[in-house]
């Protein structure tokens, strides 16, 4: 016989926390869009979720010098040491 009292809780953990948990590891990864693994798939989206590289800004931007991805926000090449300023191009 199924214990009804015990049936909120287990909602809770098995999809409320996951998707708590989602929500910290994509703000933490600034990849907003980590949040609906937790949704669709609990835990095991969690697990997914915190094996996703992070996100570096919206997208990468490519440096005019050597032509290397560089994050967006980055004022200077991590590769070449040029400064960037505003004249970073998108890929
Ligand atoms: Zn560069």
């Amino acid at each position: 016989m199924v214990d009804h009292a015990a049936v909120p809780l287990v909602i809770i953990w098995l999809w409320v926390a996951p998707v708590l948990f989602a929500r910290v590891i994509a703000e933490a990864k600034m990849r907003p869009g980590l949040v609906w693994w937790g949704v669709f798939l609990g835990w095991v989206g969690v697990a997914v979720a915190a094996f996703m590289p992070p996100g570096i800004g919206r997208s990468p931007v490519r440096c005019p010098h050597c032509l290397t991805l560089v994050p967006r926000q980055a004022t200077r090449c991590a590769h070449c040491a040029s400064e960037l300023g505003t004249r970073a191009v998108s890929p």
